[in-house]
């Protein structure tokens, strides 16, 4: 049943190989050699599966990443049943494979003396070429080079666009195993200066995956601290943990030195321990040495070497392959679990994906038209009114920033207006004089409050239109947060329109807002309403003004007691004070005889100025109180008039009529084809995620069938 496991994860590998290398998101177990180029790791995979099938030569020959699925099938009874170099499809991959009874015996069993005769149980497939069944290992090694160059082009380039072969015989347990270029260290030929750090680059990719397992092949006659493999292995997991070192070129040491010390985990400990293996020498190699004849020289030089000889049978190409198989497994079985979820969450997140992409054909034009604007609509008034469905804890959205644009920013924009910021009293002693000129003995004129406070309410009108702006600009921004949806993400040329529409229809919208909001201060500017009940009256601002002037008189004391004697009424003060410097007394202050005497005409601009009398300063005083209490009832009512304005002249509106005006611009039915085009990119991705669901969901049946 255990090699029903290596099956699941082989099928596994190929229902996710078609998502290609990069966009895989599931990490299968697999076994991955590394090693400097020439160290043998070819050789040791040739080994493992029993057949000559690797391109190999001088110089870095494996260029692209060779994915391996070993797979052990039972030999056919019947030839027959098997065409050789035919091209028919294969059967069903789980239903031929020999799950339970492989030893490694077989495996050393019938493999010919030629190099690389054919035989009906063996052959190879490669993903790329689907259904074609390669019994010439010969033809193999020509498509791996034919393959490669395709990716990467005659010269020595690489490239990490992995190959998948698939190899059936009756003589290799069930393996995954990935092949990879050397590490080199300098480039040749015309290779790109960088090679070193390519390579590198491409092996990390591999062996980095938790998943991983590292086959550290460093050659016996070489130093084991300098193995590049083991130092690489080592970066991605300094446990050792997830390593097995392989010993090639056992045959090559010098007389008398043995590894016996490293296989004792004395000089590099690893968790998996190591491996002594011998492979064919260049000279076997070049003098067609059969692989079967090579594993049977391994298996006796182990058996007669005296370093070697009490544990022959944890040395050696056969026993590689078993622990290769065991490792795997082990490491399939305790990583299933997760990659199960991780095979759900995947799939669930690209399920989520694809709905919002939505099926390809949502109906007719007109109807796309209808409900998209209907959507949209719903969408608008529902973030207007705080419904919307992402009514968010982190930040205010919708109708509750148009609330903060009206009582935070809006409201204290009038607070913040000073009528006396403007006025000044030298102003309202002018105006004073001006207006009551004709009449000095009427008491504080209203024609000059009338006219002051007319001024400071035309200041009204920038805040009031600022304020239908700001509310503008937050409807806009409601759109763009609207359609940024993925749904409206699907037709961009409906979109744009309802864009376009949308924007077109708040724009139309502002003149009677901004009407009604200037008309409002006006209002207030075309009638002073001084009998307003709210504001302060003649004779009690007069009261506390005379209160206050008392107050700030120095104290008199009574020339008897001592005491301070009581306040008394102030008396009106004298009109007549021509003489106590009047308003124009600055004027004639000047002394120039020459220029009194040549009565000049009054300069163009004449002020009030020089010490103002006491009944001046009052009657200064009370205006500048009424203005302030008529001032402050304008601003209450701007505050609350100006949002209502625009609460009715656009949000409101726009609430009921955008639907009305967006399907009388859209839905015509001239155009309603062009406007439903779907967006490239949307077509694209749907296709895209469609595979990656239909993939994930093949391996989420194939795992639960575990
Ligand atoms: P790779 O670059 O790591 O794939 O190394 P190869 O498998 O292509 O081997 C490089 C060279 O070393 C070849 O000429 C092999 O014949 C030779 N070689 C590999 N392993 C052994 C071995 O165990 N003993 C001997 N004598 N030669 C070996
Ligand atoms: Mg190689």
């Amino acid at each position: 049943m255990d090699q029903h496991l290596i099956n699941t994860v082989n099928r596994l590998q190929d229902a996710l190989a078609t998502l290609g290398p990069n966009a895989n998101p599931i990490d299968l177990p697999q076994i991955t050699v590394v090693g400097s180029q020439s160290s043998g790791k070819s050789s040791v995979l040739e080994n493992i599966v029993g057949r000559d099938f690797l391109p190999r030569g001088t110089g870095i020959v494996t260029r692209r990443p060779l994915v391996l699925q070993l797979i052990n099938r039972r030999p056919t009874t019947t030839i027959t049943a098997a065409k050789p170099n035919g091209t028919s499809n294969s059967s069903s991959n789980g239903s031929l494979i020999d799950t339970d009874d492989a030893k490694p015996k077989e495996i050393l069993a019938p493999v010919g003396e030629q190099v690389n005769e054919t035989n009906p149980d063996e052959w190879g497939e490669f993903l790329h070429k689907p259904g074609q069944k390669f019994f010439d290992f010969n033809e193999i090694r020509k498509e791996i080079v034919r393959e490669t160059d395709l990716k990467t082009g005659k010269n020595a380039g690489i490239s990490s666009v992995p190959i998948n072969l698939r190899i059936y015989s009756p003589h290799v347990l069930t393996l995954t195993l990935v092949d990879l270029p050397g590490l080199t260290k300098v480039p040749v030929g015309d290779q790109p200066k960088d090679i070193e750090i390519q390579i590198k680059e491409m092996i990390l990719k591999f062996i980095t995956k938790p998943n991983a397992i590292i086959l550290s092949v460093t050659a016996a006659n070489t130093d084991l601290a300098n193995s590049d493999g083991l130092k690489l292995a080592r970066e991605v997991d300094p446990e050792g943990s997830r390593t097995i070192g392989v010993l090639t070129k056992i045959d090559l040491m010098d007389q008398g030195t043995d590894v016996i010390d490293i296989l004792a985990g004395r000089v590099i400990p690893l968790r998996y321990g190591y491996v002594p293996v011998i492979n064919r020498s260049q000279k076997d190699i070049t003098s067609h040495k059969s692989i079967r004849s090579a594993l049977q020289f391994e298996k006796e030089f182990f058996e007669n070497h005296p370093a070697y000889r009490a544990k022959a049978q944890y040395c050696g190409t056969p026993y590689l392959s078993m622990r290769l198989n065991s490792i795997l497994l082990n490491h399939i079985r305790t990583t299933l679990p997760d990659i199960k979820s991780r095979i759900d969450n995947t799939l669930k997140k690209y399920e989520a994906e694809l709905a919002t992409l939505g099926p390809p054909e949502l109906g007719s034009p007109s109807n796309i038209v209808l409900s998209t604007i209907t959507e949209f609509c719903n969408e608008y008034r529902s973030i207007l009114d705080g419904q919307g469905n992402d009514v968010s804890s982190l930040e205010l959205s919708g109708g509750a920033r148009i609330s903060f644009v009206f009582h935070e920013i809006f409201s204290n924009g009038i607070k913040a207006l000073d009528p006396f910021d403007q006025i000044k009293d030298v102003d309202i002693r002018t105006i004073l004089y001006n207006s009551a000129g004709s009449s000095p003995n009427l008491f504080v004129g209203t024609a000059a409050f009338e006219v002051l406070v007319k001024k400071q309410i035309k200041r009204f009108e920038e805040p009031a239109l600022k304020c239908v702006t700001l509310v503008y600009d937050e409807l806009v921004r409601i759109l763009s947060q609207i359609l940024a949806k993925q749904q409206f993400n699907r037709y961009p040329t409906l979109r744009e329109n309802i864009n376009n529409v949308f924007i077109g229809f708040l724009r139309k919208s502002l003149i009677p807002t901004n009407k009604l909001v200037t008309d409002l201060v006006s209002m207030e500017e075309a009638y002073i309403n001084t009998a307003h009940p709210d504001l302060i009256k003649g004779s009690s601002a007069m009261a506390i003004v005379t209160e206050k002037m008392q107050l700030s008189k120095p104290v008199q004391l009574d020339p008897k007691t001592g005491k301070p004697l009581p306040h008394q009424h102030v008396s009106v003060p004298s009109t007549n004070n021509d003489d106590e410097g009047g308003f124009f007394s600055n004027f004639f202050a000047s002394k120039n005889k020459k220029r009194l005497a040549a009565m000049e005409p009054p300069p163009t601009t004449l002020r009030a100025s020089g010490q103002m009398t006491e009944r001046e300063t009052m009657e200064t005083e009370v205006i500048k109180m009424l203005i302030h209490s008529y001032f402050a009832i304008v601003q209450r009512t701007i505050t609350d008039m100006v949002p209502k304005s625009i609460m009715l002249k656009l949000i409101i509106y726009s609430k009921q009529e955008m639907q009305r005006e967006l399907l009388e611009n859209l839905y015509r039915t001239d155009s309603l084809a062009d406007l439903v085009k779907e967006n490239e990119n949307t077509v694209q991705r749907r296709k895209e995620v469609k595979k990656m669901v239909d993939a994930l969901r093949h391996a989420a049946e194939i795992v639960s069938s575990v």
